[in-house]
């Protein structure tokens, strides 16, 4: 993708200056439809378990989702291109530090959980996300003081061994990993938005506002001076790429994660659609289709061919089996969630299904051959093939300029 450079782009340049502008314009202009909806303050937004790989086998992981005030990112740029999780945080409303402990204490008593006879220990899950739809590291989201809480409750609970949180690299401070690293003994996983490494698609397809990937390799300096584990989020398919173009990227980007930047871990995160989001808009303008699920198996074996695969930490994110306990979100929750999308990575109707279970298992072994396996589908095999031969030779601001200027 020599196109797009290596070289580094300034931010001053006007065609630059000018399709950035382009995109967080509309991305404004897509949130001012963000509902407010009257959220309970005291209630958690999802408990989930699914499986996961954790030292060589499968385990049940819990995945907490705190009610929150949302990412301020989205708040202030707009956000992300493909991200609408501000559809799930109260746009008026402050969610305090008392109403966060509500929610955490109904984690930990047990009390959250909305099915009739099921109990719920966290005991029984060692490996505990705890998510806040934006950065838990970043005090002007949640509060030192709560994560402090969250931390040291946590302490008590030595089935636990690993608990995951995310934030953006901005927020993965000395202060405030000195205060976790005080309150909790266990291992602590931080997941950051890298999305690419790639400055124009990370600035312009992604609108990440991460104009220099020092402040990403610092970040993930500083989570290994406190012991803790780097996980990337690497983005597959943001708005304006072709196919092709975005499983190099997702390749590169993954590669740059483990070797230049030192990342512990890779979750590759194929594109879903959110309303309000600036991914979902171009979709229904046919100009943008969610990436095929074919090509997470070229991804794979891209970062393989690269890295000695026997060490390597990588997830497909958004694909665990998972069974909902509380909440909104998940299979069958689309009517009441807030965040869901209603679109996520796919095949055809006759074989993403089965994708989907290699994926699930993929993440259950991190053995590539489920992925392997899955015979060719006689229905849309050759169609991703034929679509991964499309090229587009504008380049991005060019793309950019044709699909959002207003003349
Ligand atoms: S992807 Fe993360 S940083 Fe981007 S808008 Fe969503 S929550 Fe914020
Ligand atoms: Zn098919």
């Amino acid at each position: 993708m020599k196109k797009f450079g290596e070289k580094k782009v300034s931010t001053e340049c006007d065609f630059y200056t000018k399709a950035s502008s382009l995109v967080e314009n509309k991305i404004k202009e897509l949130r001012a439809n963000t509902p407010n909806l009257p959220f309970e303050k005291t209630k958690i937004a999802e408990v989930e378990i699914n499986k996961f790989f954790y030292e060589g086998k499968t385990v049940e992981r819990v995945m907490i989702v705190l009610r929150s005030n949302g990412c301020q990112h989205y708040k202030t740029n707009g956000g992300c291109s493909m991200c609408a999780h501000l559809n799930g945080a109260p746009l008026t409303e402050k969610i305090t530090h008392q109403n966060y402990v509500e929610q955490w204490n109904s984690v930990l008593d047990g009390s959250f959980v909305e099915n009739v006879g099921s109990t719920f220990d966290l005991n029984n899950y060692p490996v505990v996300c705890v998510y806040n739809l934006g950065s838990l590291l970043n005090p002007e989201e949640i509060s030192v003081e709560t994560v402090k809480y969250i931390f040291e409750t946590l302490n008590k609970y030595k089935g636990v061994k690993k608990v995951i949180i995310e934030s953006r690299a901005e927020y993965v401070t000395d202060d405030i990993l000195s205060v976790i690293s005080s309150a909790y003994d266990g291992l602590v996983e931080v997941g950051i938005g890298v999305e690419s490494t790639n400055f124009l698609i990370r600035e312009l397809c992604h609108h990440k506002a991460i104009d220099d990937t020092r402040i990403i390799e610092d970040s993930v300096k500083n989570l290994h001076k406190f012991g803790m584990k780097a996980l990337a989020y690497v983005n597959f398919k943001p708005i304006f790429l072709t196919e092709s173009e975005a499983i190099e990227d997702a390749i590169k980007t993954s590669i740059d994660c483990f070797k230049e930047f030192g990342f512990d871990a890779v979750s590759i995160e194929p594109t879903s659609l959110q309303d309000n989001s600036l991914a979902n808009y171009l979709y229904n303008l046919g100009f943008y289709r969610v990436p095929w699920l074919w090509s997470l198996r070229d991804i794979i074996h891209g970062i393989y061919n690269e890295i000695n695969f026997e060490k390597l930490d990588i997830r497909l994110g958004g694909y665990f089996d998972e069974e909902v306990l509380s909440g909104s979100q998940g299979t069958g929750f689309a009517d009441r969630n807030e965040i869901f999308p209603h679109m996520t990575s796919s095949n055809c109707s006759h074989c993403t299904n089965e994708f989907v279970y290699a994926i699930k298992q993929f993440n259950m072994t991190y053995d590539v051959k489920e992925l392997d396996n899955v015979k060719d589908c006689q229905h849309c095999y050759n169609l991703w093939q034929d679509t991964k031969r499309i090229r587009d030779s504008r380049d991005i601001i060019r793309r950019i300029q044709d699909i959002l200027r207003k003349e």
